[in-house]
């Protein structure tokens, strides 16, 4: 079986490396446009933020695709796919054959096509070379522009300003991240983010940027107002990267549409995982469903069967000083449906929860996110709710809440959803010698994705070593 895998990103790295822990046998060529080890891009915005450095997130080094016989062509983009002789081609003209073939080519962030944005110091935030060329820029800026109020420029916003930016964030909708927030909560959070030194304008729209000898030196908006800023992040959004996919003559909607088994609905031989893939008319924005999505892929190229039946998709924002977490439907909600809201705005706390026929099927929580954990479990498993509703607002009511309270998680409960570790797969892990959080991520993957579950993790072992005094460990 040769297997030939085109994108190393958060996917196709994942990809490989599931392929490899079930079967030695295949052959598996992985090609990366990227010249870089593949390398946990949703932590980039803790490199921009100077808590991590760009070694630290490193997925895969060199030495392991020589160990686990991988052939890994980093910097080397596929340009073409031939479905009749299955062979891809890469840019030089070498020739690659396949039996099978699965797209991971993630997205490309959207530039307006609007005049000056190709002047220095403007800058798409993507990929690690993005993230060096804006703390480049950053180092002698004093103020910087980020278009787009959604997660990824909200981190970004906040990341600079924690490194003495005078910052604002720049978004099109009425108001912030407006695909997980009700418009209340991204008040809320936009004076969060405001106390911290982020200022933003909403509803505007951006018209051109302005440069001196190349360099930008700010941006217009639409209502005349013109922004100075010697440094301008663009965060406005990504499209599938579905070139290669169009050029093979595959089926392309907004993704690569794939049946359940993400194979192409054209051609059985080619699957794509990631941003690029559309599965039942969703293109997934996040990392746990690319990594599920490798799973079941290699699961399929091993001989076992497998489906994938959708990700429940939960936001966290990585940004120092702000908690937030939302899922699931989060607008006001239908007739049918019965919405609790608890707000305290002048702390920074919003609290909403959509229930319909007893499950929950969206939530927000801003400034105090204790039940987080506990409202991801009950939307995933599409649980039945507990009666007294007040412990799905405050932490510590529900007899299952998970965080903090390892004794009373089941086992089943999910810590890790980037990864989709459960606290049993934790404790055995435990039990197998695992004593810190980073032989437990070598040895479940947990806290390997977004690493919001860190916390969560350091009390499971804590309890499990019996030094959580408050509570007994295993069996006692
Ligand atoms: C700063 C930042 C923060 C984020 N934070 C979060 C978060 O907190 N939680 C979350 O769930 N998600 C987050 N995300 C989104 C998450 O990173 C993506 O969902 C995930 O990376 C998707 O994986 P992918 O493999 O599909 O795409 P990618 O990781 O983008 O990988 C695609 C790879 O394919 C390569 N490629 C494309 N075309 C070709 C070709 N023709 N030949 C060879 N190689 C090719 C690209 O160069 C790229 O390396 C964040 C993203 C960013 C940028």
């Amino acid at each position: 079986m040769r297997i030939v895998i085109v994108g190393n990103g958060m996917a196709g790295a994942r990809l490989v490396s599931e392929l490899r822990s079930r079967d030695r046998e295949s052959r598996v060529t992985v090609f990366g446009a990227e010249a870089w080890q593949p390398y946990n891009r949703v932590l980039l915005s803790s490199v921009l933020a100077g808590a991590a450095e760009p070694g630290d997130i490193r997925l895969t080094d060199r030495e392991w695709y020589a160990e686990n016989d991988v052939e890994a062509r980093l910097g080397a983009e596929v340009t073409g796919v031939d479905r009749e002789r299955r062979v891809v081609t890469s840019a030089g003209g070498g020739v690659t054959p396949y039996d099978a073939l699965v797209l991971a080519t993630g997205s490309a962030p959207l530039v307006p096509p609007l005049p000056g944005l190709d002047a220095q110091g403007i800058v798409a935030f993507r990929t690690i070379e993005d993230c060096q060329e804006i703390l480049r820029h950053a180092a002698a800026a004093r103020s910087a522009v980020v278009v787009g109020g959604g997660s990824l420029g909200l981190e970004a916003a906040r990341g600079l300003a924690g490194r003495g930016l005078k910052v604002t964030v720049v978004h099109l909708a009425g108001h912030l991240m407006e695909r997980q927030l009700d418009s209340e909560a991204a008040g809320v959070l936009q004076r969060t983010i405001g106390g911290l030194g982020v200022g933003t304008l909403v509803g505007a729209r951006l018209t051109a940027a302005h440069a001196e000898q190349g360099h930008v030196t700010g941006v217009e908006l639409d209502d005349g107002t013109v922004l100075g800023a010697d440094l301008v992040v663009l965060a406005c959004g990504v499209r599938p990267e579905t070139r290669l996919a169009r050029s093979a003559g595959l089926t392309v909607d907004r993704g690569v549409v794939v049946d359940d088994r993400l194979r192409s609905i054209d051609d059985p031989s080619v699957y794509a995982i990631g941003e690029c893939a559309q599965h039942q008319g969703t293109v997934y924005g996040l990392v746990a469903p690319a990594w599920e999505q490798a799973r079941v892929v290699a699961d399929l190229l091993t001989g076992s069967d497998a489906r994938y039946r959708g990700s429940q998709q939960v936001t966290r924002l990585k940004a120092a000083g702000i908690e937030l977490a939302a899922m699931g439907e989060t607008g006001l909600g239908d007739d049918e449906a019965e919405v609790l809201r608890f707000a305290d705005p002048t702390r920074g706390t919003y609290k909403k929860v959509v229930i319909r026929d007893d499950r929950l099927v969206g939530a927000i929580l801003i400034g105090e996110t204790g039940t987080a954990g506990l409202l991801t479990q009950l939307y995933d498993r599409a649980a039945p709710l507990p009666s007294d509703r007040l412990a799905l607002l405050f932490h510590g009511l529900h007899p299952a809440a998970p965080v903090k309270r390892p004794p009373r998680m089941p086992d089943t409960a999910i810590v890790c959803e980037c990864n989709n570790v459960s606290k049993g797969r934790i404790r055995a892990c435990w039990e197998a010698g695992a004593r810190d959080v980073s032989e437990v991520a070598v040895g479940t993957t947990a806290t390997t994705g977004c690493g919001g579950c860190r916390d969560t993790v350091e009390d499971i072992l804590h309890w499990l070593g019996g030094r959580d005094t408050g509570f007994a460990r295993p069996g006692e």
